[in-house]
């Protein structure tokens, strides 16, 4: 329910004539349109182990894993979101037809299309549906399939508030899509080139239309302070503030760049009580390999202004196994708190670390994951180091980002795989069971380090940069020493 691209489509959809539409989760009991009625049924796929909730309600609907197990009669199921548009062949055979890039407008022609030929074979309809921009019909042979980009021509909003959503009652709106940063492993930036931004008069209205339903206000975009009038909106912001209004904001993360006290005063009086920094690595070697470019003195000057604007602590995030890590890097991050600690001694400050997942279409893309037992030996020691200094250390699980990795850089082998692992229970260990039962060899897909001239599965996905710049990149990216 906070997940703002499936909503805005749905939004879209109702809005055309002559087709009904209902939202579906995997915990839903009863429907409005009867099940013989349905003639699409559209998921949005946003983690890669979102295939579980995805087979439950398949399951649960009677409906086969297979599209080709399927019956003639059933809907034609299909799929979009960030892990279709940057690699869709775990989950070829799952789907009859996939979304690649930005939703809005394929959304609508998909359903259009489907309407036209209400009464066609299922064969006609995916053949015209194969013939659209973005849309990838494994079925039919489709040398290349075009990403889609779309400029932000309107200021996308959660048109539907629920106080069960993750986010309760909160109006999120997308001021921006995408990060000009490209750091090496990022696919959120990666998948959202180039950066684009949504029109400021539009981002207003939007707001105050949220405004009238809700006092709670979410900025969205993976950059949102590089908007060339972002202060403007804080301002704005602010403005109704200082008039009177009970206005909570928050935006999703702040660069550093963005820690300027304009921006950083309306949030602490928009409510926000914490604020993160994603430094990523301890050393600025690393920082600089992995195109954060993030220098110790701005870090210094982002608790500055957290101080000055009245805030007590911060939260960083790093990541741990990174291409080319060592262990003086490390033992940087130890280092570099260290430093922190005793120059703002009554500040606090938190760790959160998550392990380098390789994702498809960025110039990390063929580094393998560092092994379980390394990456162990690396928190346990971050762990106990950090807890000397008083700081707090959450760290992600290498289990969980071990089968992300395995799924980010899957092929069409792994449709059987995950069916099994949903048949085994879907938990930790039955990723492990399932592996066994069929003989996959998942450390293929996590741990090795592929040839730069190795055709990868998801190489058909026409994707800007293109792989030519993604190569050069991640060449220049780890040749980076000091
Ligand atoms: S700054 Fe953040 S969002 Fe931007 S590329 Fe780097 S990790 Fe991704």
């Amino acid at each position: 329910m906070s997940s703002l691209g499936y909503l805005w489509l749905y939004r879209a959809i109702d809005m055309l004539d002559g087709v009904e539409i209902e939202r579906v989760y995997s915990d839903t009991k009863t429907t409005k349109i009867m099940r013989d009625k349905i003639s699409l049924i559209g998921i949005s796929f946003t983690f890669d182990t979102d295939f579980l909730e995805i087979f439950k309600f398949l399951e649960k609907n009677k409906f086969a894993f297979k599209a080709a197990e399927r019956k003639p009669s059933d809907p034609l199921i299909f799929a979009g979101g960030p892990v279709i548009t940057s690699n869709p062949e775990p989950y070829r055979e799952i789907f009859d037809f996939m979304i690649i890039g930005d939703g809005e407008g394929v959304n609508v022609d998909a359903v259009r299309i489907c309407q036209e030929l209400q009464n066609a074979p299922k064969e006609a309809i995916l053949k015209a549906l194969s013939k659209v921009e973005g849309i990838y019909v494994p079925s039919f042979s489709q040398p290349r399939v075009k990403k889609l980009t779309k400029r932000l021509s309107e200021c996308i909003y959660t048109p539907i508030i629920s106080d069960k959503a993750f986010f309760p009652n909160t109006f999120i709106l997308e001021v921006e899509r995408g990060c000009a940063n490209r750091c090496g492993f990022c696919l959120a930036s990666y998948m959202n080139l180039p950066i684009r931004f949504v029109e400021y008069e539009k981002i207003i209205a939007s707001l105050d239309l949220g405004l009238q339903y809700t006092n709670k206000i979410a900025l969205l975009g993976a950059q949102i302070t590089a908007h060339p009038r972002f202060k403007d909106v804080c301002k704005y912001v602010e403005k109704r503030i200082d008039g009177g209004e009970q206005i909570n904001m928050s935006v999703s993360s702040l660069r550093v760049d963005s820690f300027i006290p304009e921006i950083v005063n309306t949030l602490v009086k928009a409510g926000q009580k914490n604020l993160t920094l994603a430094i990523e690595a301890g050393s600025e070697r690393l920082r600089r390999v992995i195109n954060k470019n993030l220098t110790e003195e701005q870090i210094y000057k982002a608790i500055d202004v957290a101080i000055q604007c009245g805030l007590h602590g911060m939260k960083f995030y790093g990541m741990i196994g990174l291409p080319t890590e060592n262990q003086e890097d490390i033992e940087e991050i130890v280092n570099l708190t260290r430093r922190i600690k005793e120059k703002y001694k009554r500040f606090d400050i938190s760790f959160g670390f998550s392990t380098f997942v390789p994702k498809a279409n960025t110039p990390f893309q063929w580094f393998g994951r560092d092994s379980e037992k390394s990456l162990d030996a690396k928190t346990n020691y971050l762990k106990k180091e950090l807890h000397k200094l008083g700081v707090q250390v959450s760290v992600s699980s290498a289990k969980w980002d071990y089968y992300q990795a395995v799924l980010s850089r899957g092929d069409s082998n792994l449709t059987d795989y995950i069916i099994e692992v949903y048949k085994q229970g879907g938990k930790i260990g039955a990723f492990k069971k399932a592996a066994k039962t069929l003989g996959i060899d998942t450390d293929y897909y996590a741990l090795e380090t592929y040839e730069y001239d190795k055709s990868l599965p998801w190489d058909f996905i026409d994707i800007r940069p293109g792989k030519d710049f993604l190569i050069s990149e991640s060449k220049r990216l780890v040749s980076i020493t000091s």
